[in-house]
């Protein structure tokens, strides 16, 4: 993960940078948990200014502030005014893929704490989470909704980072009906209707979530076009697609459970049916990947783990599916494509 620039400097510059960048994050969460980079979209402002505006203590403010500009995440212009740089812009609410509620779910509440307790993960092979808070992360949910909100938000703006490369990088006009299957708010199913007229579409999640997505789908005018069904894919999913979609899912569960949500999916796919899997492949060389950071997070937070082309078809021939072809997007992301075998 060496970097030409890291290889510049002395060993114990660089491993300083790479052991001091939880500060960064956190420093990175807590202005996207204000919404700075927000306040910063209508104009620079002093540290004053947005201490007023976000009630917060003004020296304390500017030394957070300072420290970020000090690594590019903002910049300071006229009479020490901070402003926004294309990195804090991604953190702004309504961007295009927007990384605010990512930040805010991955480094605040629920997936923080989990972090701080990797090394149980590592020790035992159990989850960090669990053990952490004594309940799983979707049990979690259920009891604290506002964190769940900004967990279904954060993977709304990840998804719409992802939705043009998934878009130009798999036909879905073949379908008549595509069912995501654990589609959270409905932000890739939209996507894929939006872009395929004729096509009908399926979301399907846990019952709290669908129940937030409905307004959404009438908003995005698709209540005719997307029915929105709730259940539980460890017991089933909904009949009647001839393309299964699964974006970020099986990376949630182990070997086991994973087969079993697979299972699933096949119940209901006709011989000529697809299943679509978006997630990360891990690559088997030592080359720098999002992905195996990912893992880690997956390690931590549910048990279960990204895998290599090699584990995915693995997985889909105890499933009884037959992998088709691995298709890399421009984001960490791939498009892995089955059949029933
Ligand atoms: N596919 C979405 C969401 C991924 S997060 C996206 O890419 O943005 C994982 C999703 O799985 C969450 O929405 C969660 O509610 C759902 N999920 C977890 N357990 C589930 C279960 N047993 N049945 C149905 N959905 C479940």
């Amino acid at each position: 993960m060496t970097s030409p620039k890291q290889q510049e400097q002395p060993p114990q510059v660089a491993m300083l940078q790479l052991i001091s960048g939880f500060w960064i994050s956190r420093a990175v969460y807590v202005i996207a948990k204000l919404g700075i980079p927000d306040l910063l979209a209508t104009g620079p402002k002093t540290s004053d200014e947005l201490a007023t505006a976000t009630n917060t203590h003004s020296p304390s403010l500017f030394r957070l502030l300072r420290a970020l500009v000090s690594v590019g995440v903002l910049h300071t212009g006229a009479e020490g005014r901070f402003e926004n740089t294309p990195l804090s812009e991604t953190l702004i609410t309504d961007a295009p893929g927007s990384l605010r509620w990512f930040t805010v779910s991955e480094l605040g509440q629920e997936h923080y704490p989990a972090w701080g307790n990797l090394m149980h993960s590592v020790k035992t092979g159990g989850i960090a989470f669990d053990d952490f808070f004594a309940d799983d992360v979707w049990g979690y949910f259920h009891k604290n909704p506002e964190d769940a909100a900004v967990f279904n938000n954060s993977m709304s703006g990840m998804t719409a980072a992802v939705n043009n490369t998934l878009r130009s990088s798999y036909d879905f006009s073949k379908f008549n009906t595509v069912v995501d299957v654990g589609g959270g708010h409905g932000a890739l199913i939209t996507e894929i209707l939006q872009g395929n007229p004729h096509t009908k579409g399926v979301l399907f999640d846990a019952p709290e979530v669908i129940s937030g997505s409905r307004e959404r789908l009438a908003a995005a005018g698709l209540s005719d076009r997307c029915e929105a069904i709730e259940g539980d894919f460890f017991k089933s999913v909904p009949a009647g697609g001839d393309a299964y979609v699964m974006k970020w899912i099986l990376h949630d569960w182990n070997d086991e459970l994973a087969i079993q949500i697979l299972k699933n999916c096949r119940e209901h796919l006709a011989p000529a049916g697809r299943l679509i899997i978006v997630d990360c492949v891990v690559p088997e060389t030592n080359e720098p990947h999002f992905s195996k950071f990912i893992d880690l997070n997956m390690l931590v937070m549910t048990g279960g783990k990204e895998r290599t082309a090699r584990e995915f078809e693995e997985l889909l021939s105890a499933s009884g599916f037959k992998l088709l072809q691995v298709i890399p997007t421009e984001h960490p992301t791939s498009i892995i494509e089955a059949q029933p075998a």
